[in-house]
This record gives structure tokens, sequence and C-alpha cells, in this order.
């Protein structure tokens, strides 16, 4: 249960009086509109804001203000389409690096790509200097090439162990989009040892393409366990994704408007720090 504070108090009350007044309004000028409809509309989206901040609250906690956390991605682009509503409530509450693996160089544009998840995420919140690159010309960006995932796991080891991270998020078993890229990582990061790790769970391509319809079933469905992180700053993901200038074509657009994973983020805690 959130703690309501008195600025929560504050919009309560002043939402609570609006309602009423702009019911009593429409009640006057516009008798054509359902003045209950109205109103219903109104309660549930207050309720629905500070049952979104709540849930936000509720996941941060589980985060330690004193730990370094990475989240761990195959290329630019992932931190925004996938991760941006855990990245917006984490940014400012723990010290979050971004790790992407490859440059992005399928089609030779791996600079360009580069120099544009720096721009991302700064945008959401994440200086240069946290964010890292692996550097091993090995784990290329393909579609269908098969990574060494041990090796990944020891060159990830090497780079976590540099910055003194203490926790690591990354895809799940499928990696939301069945990238191969991102599969293997999933199983790279989850042979880590020494490490707290979380993983983002998947879904079903008919709840992938929901958007907010899905916050209510994620909600309502998911284990008290998991962690969920609803997006508090729609604007920025959209902005951000923007900053990807080389990737941005009219189904990014489509993917922006339907995608479930720019509005909720839900995590499943795969492994807990061995002392
Ligand atoms: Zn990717």
């Amino acid at each position: 249960m959130a703690i309501i504070n008195k600025k929560d108090m504050f919009w309560i009350s002043f939402s609570a009086i609006a309602s009423i007044l702009f019911v009593v309004f429409i009640d006057n000028t516009y008798q054509w509109i359902n003045k209950k409809i109205i109103a219903s509309i109104i309660l549930g989206l207050i309720y629905g804001y500070f049952k979104l901040k709540s849930v936000n609250k509720r996941a941060k906690k589980f985060f330690d203000q004193k730990k370094n956390y990475a989240l761990v991605i195959a290329h630019p682009d992932d931190e925004v389409m996938f991760f941006s509503p855990t990245i917006l409530s984490l940014c400012q509450h723990v010290n979050l690096f971004i790790v992407c693996v490859t440059k992005g160089n399928y089609y030779g544009l791996g600079k360009i790509r580069k120099a544009e998840l720096y721009e991302s995420c700064y945008y959401l919140g994440i200086p240069k200097n946290r964010v890292l690159f692996l550097k091993d010309r090995k784990f290329f960006d393909h579609p269908t090439l098969k990574w060494d995932t041990v090796l990944l796991s020891e060159k990830l080891q090497l780079l976590l162990q540099t910055f003194q991270i203490n926790s690591v998020l990354t895809f799940g078993p499928n990696g939301v989009s069945g990238h191969i890229n991102h599969i293997d990582l999933h199983t790279a990061v989850c042979s880590l040892n020494s490490y707290q790790i979380l993983y983002l769970k998947d879904v079903n391509i008919f709840r992938k393409y929901t958007s907010c319809l899905d916050i209510v079933y994620t909600y309502f469905s998911q284990p008290s366990s998991n962690l969920l992180f609803i997006n508090e700053n729609m604007s920025k993901t959209f902005w951000s994704l923007r900053k990807h200038k080389s990737q941005f074509v009219w189904f990014r657009l489509l993917y922006i408007i339907f995608s479930r994973y720019v509005l909720v983020n839900d995590w499943i805690v795969y492994k807990e720090i061995q002392s």
C-alpha cells in the first residue's frame, strides 16, 4: 500500500473539487453529455494516476540506492523500445548503467547508432559516462548468427566488475521479439555468478500489441513477487526513440502506439546475490 504524502493529498483534494465543479458546469451547459460518464472517467483517471504512482514506488523500494545496476541490452534502441518505463523510474533513484553488447552494425551504421544511443540515454536521464559498450567483434549484430554465450558471460563479467556493478537487468528467455541476439544475451546474463539478476517478463504476441489495455491485465495478473514499472513520461520515450534517427521508420511509430513494452515493464527476479 502506498503512503500518501501531503503533496498527494493536495492533488486528491484539488482533483475532487475540480471534478465536482466540472460536473456541475457541464450539467448546466452541455446537457447532451452524460455527466455520470464524464464523472466516471475523471475519477477513473485520478484513481489510475495514483495507482500508477504507487506501483512504481513499490517497485523502486526493491532497488537499493547504494548499489550499482546495469541494464544489459544487445543493440542501440533496445533501451527505449523495451525498457523505457524502467529507465525513467530508476535513473534518478539508483546508479543505473546501460551496457550495450553491439553497436548495431548489421547495416554498417555502427558509428551512427552508437552516437544515437548516447543521445537517447541522455534524454532518458542517463549520462554518457554510464553508457558502456562491450567492444568485442565476436558479438556482432546479426538476426541469425548465434553468439558464444559462455564467452559473452565472461566478457560481461569483466566489464561489470570494472564498474562495480551489483545487479543486472536484461531480456527474458524469448528476448521480447525473439531476436537471437536478445535470447543469447538472456542466456549469458543468467549464467553470471555473484550478481543479482532480473529479467523482463515476455508476453505473447497478442498482449505485446495491446498497448495500455495490457497495463490493466498485467497489474491484475502478475504475482505479487514481480516488480512492475509503468511509464511515467511517454513523451520522453517518444522523443528518445526519435534520437535513433537512423532507425526511425514508419513501423517504429506504429510500434510506439501499440506496444505494451513502452508503457509497462514487469520484472522477474531470477537470481539473488549469493553470500
Ligand atoms: Zn535489439
